[in-house]
């Protein structure tokens, strides 16, 4: 299951790609464009555009209309619609940032990409095995955030299940 997102939605594509889901992200909007590529990659367009929407439904596309609301909703909305899965896993895990592959990595290896305390404190690392992005992961602060998130995701896919 591949996507193609909208030039609105690069949250959304942030959390679908730390999902792990490949996700490619247009930033510039050119209607035409977004409906070809969606198409001829075979990505569910993703959009927040209804009249896109309509012209991808009416051109056969798989598509789906992502209204801008929390991550949490329109994560439950796109796990109800494609059955997402809303559980983080390391292992399938995307770069938010380019969309590439996650790998593992010894923290030594980085030590100079990363803060000092950073260093001290966490153990496990990731990098984005993009040679041009080469971002470095972990789960800081922010981490506990995405967390309630998923878990909100979860618990309001339930709710709509019931
Ligand atoms: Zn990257």
């Amino acid at each position: 299951m591949k996507f193609l997102a909208d030039g609105m939605l690069g949250n959304i594509t942030r959390w679908l790609r730390l999902l792990g889901y490949d996700v490619e992200y247009e930033k510039v909007q050119n209607d035409n464009e977004l409906l070809i590529r969606s198409k001829k990659e075979k990505r569910i367009l993703l959009t927040s555009d209804a009249e896109l929407f309509r012209l991808a439904k009416r051109r056969g596309l798989t598509t789906a209309l992502v209204k801008k609301t929390s991550p949490d909703e329109a994560l439950s909305k796109l796990s109800e619609k494609f059955n997402i899965h809303l559980v983080f896993d390391e292992m399938r895990s995307r770069c938010p940032t380019c969309g590439f592959p996650l790998k593992n990595i010894h923290k030594n290896s980085i030590r100079e990409k990363i803060p000092e305390n950073t260093y001290q404190r966490y153990n496990e690392f990731w990098i984005c095995s993009s040679l041009s992005c080469s971002k470095v992961y972990w789960r800081g602060n922010h981490w506990k955030k995405i967390s309630q998130t998923l878990n909100k995701a979860r618990k309001e896919k339930l709710n709509v299940e019931k």
